[in-house]
């Protein structure tokens, strides 16, 4: 390695869903606030060249950079944490590196040689990995090694690993996270996972230098010297990690286990003073000591896993702080919507969400959703799907088209009102083919969504194939729902909304891919806070209604 970036990795021992992406986050936002330029990067081994084709149930959400990348919901939490755009090179599969190594054979790069997992899969991995470290844009680039070690799939990334520390042994530090779990029977803590997880990492010549240890207990001294001795660490480097109630107080729980400084010793960089996380420590205290609290429904077809709709339950964290605010969520299967369900479904709630989607499953549900938001006054939040349900709900109550449909679902309806793109007719892959990535978006002033912003240009992010069919916009704009937000170049339609309601968007985009900790999303913001006045105009007429 010729550049002088240090190379950080973040490993997994004895089960998976440990929280190495927050560990990973944790630490980058720690360097960052010391000055640091940091990115991180997932390696993820699975065949799938990336998971836009899969279904959510799988992994949980898919997360969307600007650079049109379709990525694991991790990039989502380094975003959240770091405040800092990722893009394509920091999520990594193992489809993509055959991908490209079966393209290099094809075209005769390899000389005729053989081509093999060592060397041939370790050295894509391994250029992967440093094309962060050569951009020069990063002091440190931190790499997240997806699964656990030992699993079959894992082995070419620790391979990978163990190379790069043959190569350069100064630059680069082994982070390996792992459970320490507390046997009740027994009244103890057991280190005996952790040591065998260490003992499978050396056997593939990889020895950890810090090991992070998931408890739901305090780790005393003799434990830490236990593992240490056992796993070869210095005490130092055995690092308690306690279940918190917010992951947003991983930072502050890693610092004051002092990763960050055991790091920056390891990597012989210089220790100069505490890191900066003003910013971070007011937005914890928000988000810790809410002043007021409202209920949002969030209506949504995978809402048995939670991970589905990762993005959007953390925006609604930042905006509820934003607002002082606790943002309580309540999830709703939208396939168990109903005209006699409605009514106990989304009676007591000050906001309905309903989010985006792929299919016909559960869409009923989802109009009458909207129609519930749109007839009583409930403010309504409309992301992608949702938005294309809310055309589609407005058209059929309100313009009179019964059979209005998106042409996703029904072909041959008469009122075609969400369509497929232009573009998108010709193409018959399903992967990485929608609209994706940024694009620019013009706003009308005056409307909801330009009070949110406060400005006219804004760039947001896409992920579908369909759209607002622009024919029949001037029918919609007669009736009132209003085109506020349109692409410049092409005049698509982003943004609908109805003036004539207190609250009522629909973002063919998806906002809450850009909702940061430091930077909490406009529109999720001004969502809420419509939810505090309905809550308060709730509250007044009842209070009326006793009065009276
Ligand atoms: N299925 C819709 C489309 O492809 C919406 C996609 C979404 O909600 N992300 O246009």
């Amino acid at each position: 390695m010729s550049d002088s970036t240090k190379y950080i990795f973040v490993t997994g021992g004895v089960t998976s869903s440990l929280g190495k992406g927050i560990i990973s986050a944790s630490l980058a936002k720690l360097l960052q606030a010391r000055g640091h330029s940091v990115t991180i990067q997932k390696l993820d081994p699975y065949i799938n060249i990336d998971p836009g084709t899969l279904n959510p149930y799988e992994h949980g959400e898919c997360y969307v950079t600007n650079d049109g990348a379709e990525t694991d919901l991790d990039l989502g939490h380094y975003e959240r944490f770091l405040n800092v755009p990722t893009s394509q090179a920091n999520n990594v599969t193992t489809g993509r590196i055959y991908q490209s190594v079966i393209e290099k054979e094809r075209k005769g790069e390899f000389l005729g040689k053989t081509v093999q997992i060592i060397p041939h899969i370790t050295d894509e991995i391994k250029r992967r990995i440093k094309m962060l470290g050569q951009s020069g844009e990063y002091d440190i680039v931190i790499t997240e090694i997806g699964g656990t070690v030992g699993d079959i799939e894992s082995l070419p990334y620790v391979e990978a690993v163990r190379q790069m520390l043959w190569e350069n042994r100064e630059d680069c530090l082994v982070i390996h996270l792992t459970l320490v779990p507390f046997l009740s029977a027994a009244g103890e803590l057991k280190t005996k996972p952790t040591q065998h997880s260490v003992k499978q990492m050396l056997e593939l010549g990889v020895q950890p230098d810090i090991l992070v240890c998931r408890t739901e207990h305090h780790l005393d001294d003799s434990i830490r010297r236990k593992i240490a001795l056992f796993c070869n660490v210095v005490p130092t480097s055995v690092i308690e990690s306690m279940d918190v109630s917010t992951i947003y107080e991983v930072p502050l729980l890693m610092q004051q286990e002092k990763l960050d400084t055991e790091v920056l010793r390891k990597l012989h960089l210089p220790d100069n003073g505490e890191p900066e996380l003003n910013e971070w420590k007011d937005f914890l205290s928000r988000l810790k000591k809410p002043k007021n609290k409202v209920k949002i429904a969030l209506v949504g077809k995978y809402v048995e896993l939670k991970d589905s709709y990762k993005s959007i339950s953390e925006a609604f964290e930042h905006a509820g702080a934003a607002n002082e605010c606790k943002v309580e969520l309540k999830w709703i299967h939208s396939a168990k919507i109903s005209d006699d369900s409605i009514e106990e479904k989304l009676g007591d709630v000050d906001g309905i969400l309903v989010a985006p989607g792929f299919g016909s499953r559960g869409i009923d549900g989802k109009i009458e959703a909207v129609k519930f938001a749109r007839e009583n006054g409930i403010p309504f939040f409309g992301i992608c799907l949702g938005m294309q349900v809310a055309v589609i709900e407005f058209a059929r109550n309100v313009i009179g088209w019964h059979d209005a449909h998106t042409a996703e679902i029904e072909r041959d309806s008469t009122h075609p009102v969400i369509d497929l793109m232009e573009e998108q007719k010709s193409i018959k892959n399903l992967g990485g083919t929608m609209r994706l990535g940024a694009y620019e978006c013009e706003l009308k002033e005056g409307s909801r969504v330009f009070d949110a912003y406060k400005q006219k240009d804004i760039e947001e992010r896409h992920r579908h194939r369909f759209e607002f069919n622009s024919a029949y916009l001037q029918d919609f704009e007669y009736n009132g729902m209003l085109a506020t937000g349109k692409n410049p170049k092409t005049g698509l339609v982003e943004v609908v909304e109805i003036p004539n309601h207190p609250w009522f968007v629909g973002a063919q985009f998806h906002p809450e891919y850009k909702s940061t900790v430091e930077k909490p999303h406009p529109l999720f913001i001004a969502f809420v806070n419509a939810a505090i006045k309905q809550k308060e105009k709730f509250a007044q007429k009842s209070d009326s209604k006793v009065n009276s």
